[in-house]
């Protein structure tokens, strides 16, 4: 068999780039889907390129979209072949307080966050199961499970969903495929970008490493689960978020 073959949605930037990354230091061939940040999905292109041994294929398309999705899956396998791994990685959050939001607004993150993570495992899982192989690593959020804002009560409810669609997925797609669910906590990234010095602080109080993560930290867990390595785990979700004081 050749180079495995990862798709990593929403990989232009953030866990999802660093995730590209951990693959090709780990000699698998990587697919680097974005939705509108094409400039930074070219320089991460040209990075892999240039530092490692495994072949890049750059994708374009919105995962909330059925007929993108569909299309990715589809130059994918013209590309490559196959598709290994699959990192429902793309992620939206909007912080408003709960009262503020609207409908639509609601309905967008549940599209792009569950909606897109159901659909990029359809159409990819029905590629796996031909090929009576693949790995499905969900990203959720430890707000899916002990940390409640109801600034992001769109986003928490969003990835409660991910969590249970884990578990549907694991299920359906026995015994040749793997589904398991990543939560971090805190991360330092563009996600995080609007918060203060002073948020920042006080959130890390409830930290009990007292940091955010790295972007590294939340990828290498994610690789490590599409290895060899995690043969055994299945159906499981992993909090990755330096532990976290509930009193
Ligand atoms: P980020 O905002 O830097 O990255 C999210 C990526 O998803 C971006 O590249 C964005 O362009 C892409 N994206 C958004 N909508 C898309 C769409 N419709 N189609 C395709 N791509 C789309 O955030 P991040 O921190 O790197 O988040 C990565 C994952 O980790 C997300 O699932 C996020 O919910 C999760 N997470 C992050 C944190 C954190 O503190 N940063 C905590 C818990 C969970």
């Amino acid at each position: 068999m050749g180079k495995l073959v990862a798709l990593v949605t929403g990989s232009s930037r953030g866990i999802g780039r660093e995730t590209v990354i951990e693959f090709a230091k780990a000699g698998v061939n990587v697919v680097i889907n974005y939705c509108t940040h094409e400039q930074e999905a070219l320089e991460l292109e040209t990075y892999i390129k240039e530092n490692y041994d495994v072949s890049v294929f750059l994708v374009q398309a919105d995962i909330s979209l059925e007929n993108e999705v569909y299309a990715m899956v589809n130059q994918v396998i013209d590309n490559f072949g196959s598709i290994d791994i699959l990192v429902n990685n793309a992620s939206i959050c909007k912080d408003s307080l709960l009262l503020d939001k609207t409908g639509k607004d609601f309905r967008r993150i549940l599209d792009v966050n569950l909606v897109g993570t159901f659909l990029c495992s359809k159409y990819v899982g029905k590629v796996m199961l031909e090929q009576g192989r693949g790995r499905i690593i969900n990203i959720a959020s430890s707000n899916a499970i002990d940390t409640y804002y109801p600034e992001s009560c769109d986003y928490d409810a969003s990835k409660a969903g991910v969590i249970s669609l884990t578990h549907n997925l694991a299920l359906e797609f026995a015994p040749n495929i793997s589904v398991n669910c990543v939560c971090p906590g805190w991360v330092m990234t563009d996600m995080n970008k609007d918060l203060s010095i002073e948020q920042i602080q006080m959130e890390e109080r409830n930290i009990l490493l007292r940091r955010f993560a790295k972007p590294s930290e939340i990828a290498k867990v994610v690789v490590f689960l599409s290895s060899s390595k995690a043969s055994y785990i299945n159906d499981t979700v992993i909090k990755v978020d330096g532990g976290h004081f509930n009193g």
